[in-house]
């Protein structure tokens, strides 16, 4: 038995999906009940009164070249938290299963393990090693029930790439124990490379990716599971027919059309140098203790007195994100990577405070 089919719901295995209306393009459309006419303001190319082609080939198409793996290891999603809900619904037994993460973690994976009435175990990062993975410790927390292990590599909200030794430690030593998902949402910001070569190695590996933030198409909702077709199919069966909405899926492929692909790596640059001049700028601020080294187009800033920091960006018209609340960053706030006339207004904001 394969490590995805030993882990899977069986509920999940003998589903039998939802048999949508057959995708035949060519031929006049009677089967769906959708009405003849567009509706206004419909500025698609298909037609909005037409559902949309589930798991369009196009644009799997792109998404596969554009993730170097082959079409049968992508689901399209709307975005990578359907991603994460996905695979809940797909391995987690309410009050039986859990999931392993690695804290402060980005707050999806235990919202949708919850949902799912699975419990959550939390591994922590370490700090004193700008929040890196310690992979023994993570698999010493494995329990048999622990069904799915959430990494998140560049990690939100401590914005540090995992390093690739710890995170293949821990794939090869749950190869036959659970599904490792490794969060990428961040991967286009980081010098480290994407991992999406290991599929091809570790049937227990699924990757997230979206064009939320690399794209800047978080709007439109659209995010990638990449796995190995096994668990890709379960996925299929799981996720609602006409999940992508057809506006959605045309954006989507200009987005990634060669010229468009170019221009969103540029911009990425030019922000990586703004990245660059916002850190050093906050590191000279008296409110703040310590920025932390980011992967990511955001920031982890340790404040002196982070109700201040966050007063005063907010007088300014600003709001960063308070993380306080998480597991070892009682006195921090994360801020995103703005326009160069955003960032100037954050630290002119700080320094009429301190
Ligand atoms: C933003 C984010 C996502 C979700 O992105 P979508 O917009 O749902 O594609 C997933 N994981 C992490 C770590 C994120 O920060």
């Amino acid at each position: 038995m394969s490590i995805v089919t030993a882990l899977a719901r069986p509920e999940i295995l003998t589903l039998k999906p939802y048999a949508h209306a057959v995708w035949r393009p060519s031929l006049i459309r009677l089967h769906a009940n959708e009405v003849p006419w567009r509706p206004d303001a419909d500025v698609t190319e298909a037609g909005l009164n037409r559902y949309p082609e589930p798991q369009p080939q196009a644009l799997i198409a792109r998404l596969a070249d554009l993730y170097g793996v082959p079409t049968e290891y992508v689901l399209a999603t709307r975005g990578a938290d359907e991603a994460i809900d996905l695979l809940s619904r797909i391995f987690l037994r309410a009050g039986q299963d859990a999931i392993l993460q690695a804290t402060p973690a980005f707050g999806m994976y235990q919202v949708s393990a919850r949902i799912q009435g699975a419990a959550v175990l939390d591994v922590p990062l370490d700090a004193a090693g700008g929040w890196s993975l310690d992979a023994a410790a993570l698999l010493a927390a494995w329990r048999p029930n622990v069904k799915l292990v959430f990494l998140c590599s560049p990690n939100n909200p401590t914005g540090n790439a995992l390093a690739s030794g710890a995170l293949e430690q821990v794939c090869v030593a749950l190869a036959d124990k659970a599904i490792v998902v490794i969060d990428e949402a961040y991967v286009e910001w980081s010098r480290a490379g994407s991992l999406t070569p290991w599929l091809a190695r570790f049937a227990n590996l699924a990757i997230l990716r979206t064009l939320s933030k690399a794209h800047a198409l978080a709007g439109a909702r659209l995010g990638a599971l990449l796995a190995a077709p096994e668990l890709i199919d379960l996925a299929r069966r799981v996720i609602p027919p006409y999940a992508l909405a057809q506006p959605t899926i045309e954006i989507a492929l200009k987005a990634l059309s060669p010229e468009s692909l170019r221009a969103a790596q540029l911009r990425r640059a030019a922000l990586l140098d703004e990245r660059a001049g916002l850190a050093a700028a906050l590191r000279a601020s008296p409110l703040v203790a310590r920025v932390w080294d980011s992967d990511a187009n955001f920031l982890l800033v340790d404040c002196h007195d982070a109700e201040r920091f966050l007063a005063s960006t907010l007088a300014a018209g600003l709001i960063v994100r308070d993380v306080r609340g998480y597991p070892g960053l009682s006195r921090s706030v994360r801020v995103s990577i703005g326009t160069g006339a955003d960032n100037e207004r954050l630290l002119h904001s700080l320094a009429r405070t301190a």
